[in-house]
């Protein structure tokens, strides 16, 4: 389940969903996880593959650096919630997918991007909007385009309000002031 996964990732890495990660950052997280990273500019974007019993995450050194964290955060995602098994084919990460394990991946990706930890500091100045973000990710990504930065924006906030529903289906409390180490 996604929460969980959240959850352990928290632990696991103290500045998963605090901060907001850079591609060293994707990078030492792949290492740590035991899946090699390689740059290859005919991939798209990112893609993860087992192959000869070892897990890779192949991804276009060219993108943006938001496009490189939510790519790279995505696939880290599928090894992370257990997605990519030895027998399957290489799968491209689409960052916008509708399906159910694209989606679970991409909310990692997109925590990696932006953590939950910045949405409550806005949301605790009663300025958790668009525009507020969309600031937020200019000033962190000048190179990103406006209608993609716009996108990811509505995308992100749609994230936070999935999981704070969440939490409050699960009567856990909701958390928008960010204790040390969590998130959510
Ligand atoms: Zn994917």
């Amino acid at each position: 389940m996604i929460y969980t996964a959240i959850k352990t990732l928290e632990k696991r890495w103290p500045l998963f969903n605090r901060e907001p990660l850079t591609k060293a950052h994707c990078l030492k997280l792949l290492e740590e996880m035991g899946v090699i990273a390689l740059e290859d500019r005919q991939v798209p974007e990112a893609m993860a593959l087992w192959y000869q019993k070892k897990a890779f995450v192949i991804y276009n050194p060219h993108l943006s650096d938001s496009d490189l964290v939510l790519n790279i955060g995505h696939e880290l995602g599928h090894f992370a919630l257990g997605h990519i098994k030895s027998t399957r084919l290489p799968i491209l990460s689409r960052i916008f997918s509708k399906t159910i394990e694209e989606k679970d991946a991409g909310i990692i990706g997109f925590l990696m991007w932006a953590p939950t930890a910045e949405l409550c500091r806005m949301y605790d100045k009663g300025r958790l909007n668009i525009e507020e973000l969309y600031r937020y990710v200019k000033f962190r990504d000048g190179d990103i385009e406006e209608d993609k930065a716009l996108r990811l924006c509505h995308s992100r906030i749609r994230i936070f309000n999935g999981l704070q529903r969440t939490l409050r289906q699960l009567r856990m409390p909701v958390q928008f002031r960010v204790p040390p180490y969590f998130g959510i």
